[in-house]
Parts: C-alpha cells; sequence; structure tokens
C-alpha cells in the first residue's frame, strides 16, 4: 500500500476519506490542521500564536509545521495518509526528498467546484473532539447537534466561518494549488472528482491504490 498525500482546498472532504480509509485499509491518518489544535488547546505561548494565525486562515509556518509532522510520523512500520501537509511548494519539497526519500507515494488531488465550496465549508460541522466530520445539508447527523459515534457536541470551527473561509481558498488558490505541477512533473499526481458523494470518492480512491 502506497502512502498517500491528499492535496485540495478546505472542505473538499479530505479529512472524511482519511477517517474511511483508516477503518477500511489500515492507513494511519495525520492532519497537521489537528496537530496545530491540540497544540492550541494546550493554551501554551506557542499554542497561543498560532491560533492568532488559524482563526485568520494564514499559513503557520514551514519550520513549525514540518517539526510537528516529523514527530508524530512513523514512516518504519506504518502507511500514512499526509492530509493537510504539504500545504505549499517548499513543503512538498521537503516532504518529497527529507521525509519520504525513497518511500513510495501517491498525491492524490481532490478536485471540486470553488463556487460551491464556501458553502460546503459553512455546513460542516465536527464533534467536539475533532475527529468526526459531517455536513449539516449532504452528510446531517441523526439527531441534531450531536455526533452520531460519540454523542459528543458538534461545533463549528472558528476558521469555517464565511469571512475566514473566503480567505482560506484564496490562501489555497495562491500558496497551495502551484504545488499540482509539482507533482504532474515527477509522475506522482493523482485526481478524484471530490464533488460526487462520499462514496462515490472513496471508490474512485480506492481505485487508485489498488
Ligand atoms: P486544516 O485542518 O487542514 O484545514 O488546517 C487548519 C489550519 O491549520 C490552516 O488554515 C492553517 O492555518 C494551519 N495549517 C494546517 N496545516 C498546515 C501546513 N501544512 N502548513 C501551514 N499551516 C497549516
Amino acid at each position: 500500500m502506497k502512502n498517500l498525500v491528499l492535496i485540495g482546498p478546505p472542505g473538499s472532504g479530505k479529512g472524511t476519506q482519511s477517517n474511511i480509509l483508516v477503518e477500511k485499509r489500515g492507513y494511519a491518518h495525520v492532519s497537521t490542521g489537528d496537530l496545530l489544535r491540540s497544540e492550541v488547546a494546550k493554551g501554551t505561548d506557542l499554542g497561543v500564536r498560532i491560533k492568532s494565525v488559524m482563526d485568520n486562515g494564514e499559513l503557520v509556518t514551514d519550520e513549525l509545521v514540518t517539526e510537528l509532522l516529523k514527530e508524530n510520523i512513523d514512516l518504519s512500520s506504518k502507511q500514512y495518509i499526509f492530509d493537510g501537509f504539504p500545504r505549499n511548494v517548499h513543503q512538498a519539497e521537503v516532504l518529497d526528498s527529507v521525509i519520504l526519500d525513497g518511500v513510495d507515494y501517491v498525491a492524490v488531488f481532490f478536485n471540486v467546484n470553488l463556487e460551491r465550496l464556501i458553502e460546503r465549508v459553512i455546513n460542516r460541522r465536527v464533534s467536539s473532539d475533532g475527529k468526526h466530520i459531517y455536513n449539516l445539508v449532504s452528510n446531517p447527523p441523526k439527531k441534531e447537534g450531536l455526533c452520531d459515534e460519540t454523542g459528543l457536541h458538534l461545533i463549528q470551527r472558528e476558521d469555517d466561518k464565511e469571512q475566514v473561509v473566503r480567505n482560506r481558498i484564496e490562501v489555497y488558490e495562491r500558496e497551495t494549488k502551484p504545488m499540482l505541477d509539482f507533482y504532474k512533473e515527477k509522475g506522482l499526481l493523482a485526481e478524484v472528482n471530490a464533488d460526487e458523494s462520499i462514496e462515490s470518492v472513496n471508490r474512485q480512491i480506492l481505485n487508485l491504490i489498488n
């Protein structure tokens, strides 16, 4: 099984698909957004600084996020899904030549209609531990406001509010999208139509990795 590097704008379904692949295929999932949110939750000085960057929808420094990532993976024993890293060409280079040096992987681009994306993200809710993801329109919980799996309250991430989402999409267009050429040139780029249903996107990914 190859390692997977998921690329796509906020709300394109990377987290949802990661959760399914972890369950179905035994991948380990590493999300730099989740790692940063747990750093923020610790309330340290560093956490406070990270929070203000995240709440504005900007990117945290490459050094910090790369360190955090390296501390939280063990490539010798697991196959990973990288979700939210890399976020720019520099991070893509570091992942390719330092972190995944010589390790097989494929980059999967979640292609979505950007016009419908804002609506997708502002309707996103997550369990208060951040682990389960819902959408009020396309994937609602069975009981309003509560996570089906854990019963925890569903919350809206601060950075899923409309103004911040607009900025995150701009950051994506400017910083993250140029990585597609990087992976295309290496012959490592695959693409899924992420406007389709959760099940269909999952089938598309399974076809790529089988
Ligand atoms: P996510 O959960 O992937 O949507 O990430 C939420 C926020 O965390 C982003 O808007 C950034 O502020 C920050 N973040 C996550 N991953 C990275 C990364 N690889 N580089 C820089 N900032 C990141």
